[in-house]
């Protein structure tokens, strides 16, 4: 079985993909954006896998990669092109035409389709069912040819003898799509890629990418030097600001989480906001010593009254309306804050202290 996932960034509309062996866990990560490192991890841990690799399709002008963050959190080792030039001394692996990379019992292989720029590459699942094919071809387009090496007469060879003599049915994933568009196929973009499909010549296509007119891509100066040090920032990046006070986990639903055992220990240097309803904050499952009970109805209108010298934990039955909570308060411009993981039930299950309630 394979764990697959299409994850998305909107800022620089990057698509990245995590595959996984279902059977041993190990998986890999095509394309990781710096900002969704955080994301990404989470998703990683939620479903038990261990990240082996980060590849990258190519060098990238429009967004940094979040391959050395990974590698800092996760231990992932980085592979990119060999093409990628210079700087490439970042990468644990540097990848030609037919290499391949295993997760478990599963493979890509690498197929070098330069052209957007000289050093891309495109991932085929050892099946070819998929292909990740970077900003070499994207879904009825392509990646652009005038920088960084790009070639227009290159990039259409790559795409004629390297992507379509793949298997028609095969599913092409590209790096970015700006029209929300995931997914295409070999025989689609044969047919119907406006670009290279049909019945355009290289000529054609050549005269095509010469008159495009496209400005310059206003990442490119910041992009491209932090990609040639696979993503690594000049200076150490400080700690989120947002977990410093405690080890909170991050969870892929977007909310800092907090151990209940960590917030035993800690209970005096913390707020407990309880954001029940009155009859449940006094009812069978009792509450946390010194728990402030507000609503969570009324927890934005009350947020700016809360005392702000220490972090605050919400909690609620189960751990769902405390979640809210915590997005509430952050709104409310308060960075310290995490939910409890699993709620009073966990609380409870854990053996912790109650005020009220019932066994
Ligand atoms: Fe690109």
């Amino acid at each position: 079985m394979l764990h697959f996932r299409q994850l998305f960034d909107g800022t620089s509309s990057t698509y990245t993909y995590l595959l996984a062996d279902g059977e041993t866990g190990e998986a890999v990560l095509i394309d990781p954006v710096f900002e969704q490192a955080r994301r990404d991890a989470a998703l990683i841990a939620e479903m038990g896998l261990t990240l082996r690799w980060t590849l990258e399709t190519h060098v990238h002008a429009d967004h940094v990669t979040a391959a050395w963050l990974l590698k800092t959190r996760l231990g992932s080792r980085i592979a990119l092109g060999a093409g990628a030039g210079a700087g490439a001394e970042c990468a644990d692996r540097t990848l030609v035409d037919g290499d391949r990379i295993s997760f478990g019992h599963r493979h890509l292989s690498v197929r070098a389709t330069p052209g957007h720029t000289g050093g891309c590459l495109t991932y085929v699942l050892d099946d070819e069912s998929r292909a990740f094919t970077g900003d070499c071809l994207l879904v009825r387009g392509c990646g652009r040819t005038d920088f960084q090496d790009g070639d227009a007469r290159t990039l259409y060879r790559s795409v004629h003898s390297r992507i379509f003599t793949l298997p028609s049915a095969c599913r092409l994933y590209p790096a970015h799509d700006y029209r929300g568009i995931s997914v295409t196929t070999v025989g689609e973009e044969a047919r119907f890629n406006p670009r290279l499909g049909g019945q355009v010549g290289e000529d054609d296509f050549v005269g095509f990418m010469a008159n495009l007119g496209l400005a310059h891509p206003k990442q490119i100066d910041i992009a491209v030097p932090a990609n040639r040090r696979c993503g690594r920032p000049e200076e150490e990046p400080p700690a989120d600001a947002e977990s410093a006070w405690a080890p909170l986990t991050y969870t892929f639903a977007g909310i800092w989480e907090i151990e209940p055992h960590w917030v035993e220990e800690h209970r005096n240097d913390l707020v407990v906001v309880d954001v029940r309803e009155p009859d449940e904050f006094d009812g069978p499952l009792g509450h946390i010593d010194g728990a402030t009970l507000i609503p969570l109805g009324t927890l934005a209108d009350k947020a700016a009254e809360l005392p702000r010298e220490k972090p605050i934990v919400t909690v609620c039955r189960s751990g769902s309306r405390s979640a809210q909570a915590t997005l509430i308060l952050r709104k409310a411009g308060i960075d310290a804050a995490a939910n409890l993981a699993g709620g009073m039930l966990r609380w409870r299950a854990e053996g912790s202290p109650v005020i009220g309630g019932r066994d």
